[in-house]
Order: structure tokens, then sequence, then C-alpha cells
């Protein structure tokens, strides 16, 4: 016999494909898991099996929305005329918590990575264009993370954007180079967007 239950084996399992989560770690939530009541692991299940069905994509920038559109294009406070370009999700939350941005986003989905098959049509690069189009857009902040696909990216978007006679301009250094915009501490991302310079 086994000496760990296959349920218990199972719900380690799911825990240990979890970023960040290695195998001792996922051990000790499946544990706390059975030590906690049975309601609260329901919740737990329950807000997990609501996940993809009630969130998705906000429609116009790609950040997580529960209806159409998320809570940043849904507030009518935010100054729709400046726009900051990030790579992921995660990214709208580390510019949010710098508390320096009071504008709207694009989630790109990503960075340029010819070596990882990502050029620009990967990207959400004609969606963000058809938002300039609209005209209300007077600057884009590039705000993507301080690595090689990061630097290349707020590139290439600099030289796409270059003709649109807007302001185009790009987080100061500062972050350090080769991290991720998503783990800089909010007072480093602040002081990013005060020094920011155009492309
Ligand atoms: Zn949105």
């Amino acid at each position: 016999m086994a000496l760990i239950p296959p349920a218990v084996e199972r719900l380690a399992a799911e825990f240990g494909r979890l970023p960040g989560i290695g195998p001792k770690t996922a051990q000790r939530l499946t544990f706390h898991c059975m030590a906690t009541t049975p309601e609260s692991t329901q919740r737990l299940a329950a807000a997990l099996a609501h996940l993809h069905a009630g969130v998705r994509p906000c429609s116009r920038c790609f950040f997580i929305a529960e209806g159409d559109l998320c809570a940043v294009c849904l507030n009518p406070s935010r100054d729709s005329s400046v726009m900051c370009v990030v790579e992921e999700p995660l990214d709208v939350l580390a510019v949010e918590r710098s508390g320096e941005f009071g504008g709207v986003y694009h989630v790109l989905g990503g960075a340029l990575s010819p070596i990882d098959g990502v050029g620009p049509d990967e990207l959400r690069i004609d969606a963000l264009e058809r938002r300039l189009d609209e005209g209300e857009v007077r600057e884009v902040v590039i705000a993507t993370d301080p690595d090689v696909e990061g630097e290349a990216t707020a590139h290439y978007l600099g030289d796409r954007l270059a003709s649109r006679g807007i302001v185009v301009s790009r987080l100061a250094h500062g972050l350090p180079a080769g991290a991720d915009l998503q783990y800089a501490d909010e007072v480093t991302v602040a002081r990013a967007f005060a020094g920011r310079r155009s492309l």
C-alpha cells in the first residue's frame, strides 16, 4: 500500500505544477488543505472552478476582466490619453502598485523573441494600432521588461509608432537590467515612470 493515499498524491501533484512551488511546498499546501475545514477547501475549489468560467481578457486592453471590459477600462476617471504598454497582465498590477500611472493599458501578450517564434504578429500590436487609430491617445509609455526581448520590443514599437505624431516613451533605466517588471518593487517602478524618456 502506498504511504500517501492517491487523492493526496493527486492534489500535491497539481500544486507542484504551479510556478514557484517545489515538491515540499506542494506537500505542505496539501496537508494544510487536509487540516482545514471542508468548507474552506470547497471555497478554494469553487474559486478555481469559477476562474475560467467568469474571467477572460478585457476585449479592449487584454488585462483580466470579469465581463467584456476590465476595471481600468470601465473607470471613467482614468486618463485615456496616456497608454502604458506592458507584456503580461501581471505587469499591470506592478504598475498599479507604483501609484504613478493614471492612464489606460495595453497588454501585448509577451515580447518579441525570434528564437521562440514570437514575431510582431504573435503579439497584440494590430489591436494596439487600432486603438491608436481612434485618435484619443497622445502618449504611449512602453513598459516592457528591461531584458533583451523587452528592449527589442520597445525599439520595434518605437519605430512602428514613430510616424503617428504621438509621444512614445520608454520607462527609465533604474529597473535592474534583465529583470521582470512584475517583480520590481513599487518605488523602483514609480521612479522608472517619473524618469521615462522619449524614444
Ligand atoms: Zn481593459
